[in-house]
Parts: C-alpha cells; structure tokens; sequence
C-alpha cells in the first residue's frame, strides 16, 4: 500500500509498521506474516516439531497500520 490508511473509526491518518514474531535466543525477531490454507503440524520422522509446515514462498509479509488516535489496528498482505 503506497499512501497510508485512514482509520475507519476515527477518521486519523494510520502509520505504518509490523509486528514482531519468531523471537530466537538473541533477541532477534521475524515479521509476522500470512500464510494460506490450514495449519498442519510439522512432522519429522513421524513425530511432531512442535511447529507447523510453512512455504515461505508462499507466505505473505504483513505490514500493520496503527491508529495514533484510537489504537485500531489493520493487517495487510500484499
Ligand atoms: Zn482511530
């Protein structure tokens, strides 16, 4: 998205950001993103991970716009 969005709830200019995800051990993060299709768990050798199976050609990085006025938050996939 090129020009920012209005909030639907207050009318204020929305500013861009992204939330945080996948935290490691030294503090480093990913960015939250949108994957299609239903989360299956993650199998190797027949036993779980504990994660799910991810394409990250697939996925979709999502920007986040918040609402200096009123906190509302929007997702966008692009
Ligand atoms: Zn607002």
């Amino acid at each position: 998205m090129n020009k920012a969005p209005t909030c639907s709830a207050c009318d204020t200019t929305m500013l861009a950001g992204f939330v945080p995800d996948k935290f490691d051990a030294t503090g480093s993060a990913g960015q939250l993103s949108w994957h299609p299709g239903k989360v299956e768990e993650k199998r190797l050798l027949g036993l779980k991970t504990g994660g799910v199976r991810y394409d990250k050609n697939s996925a979709k990085a999502i920007t986040a716009y918040r609402c200096p006025g009123c906190g509302l938050i929007l997702h966008f996939a692009h």
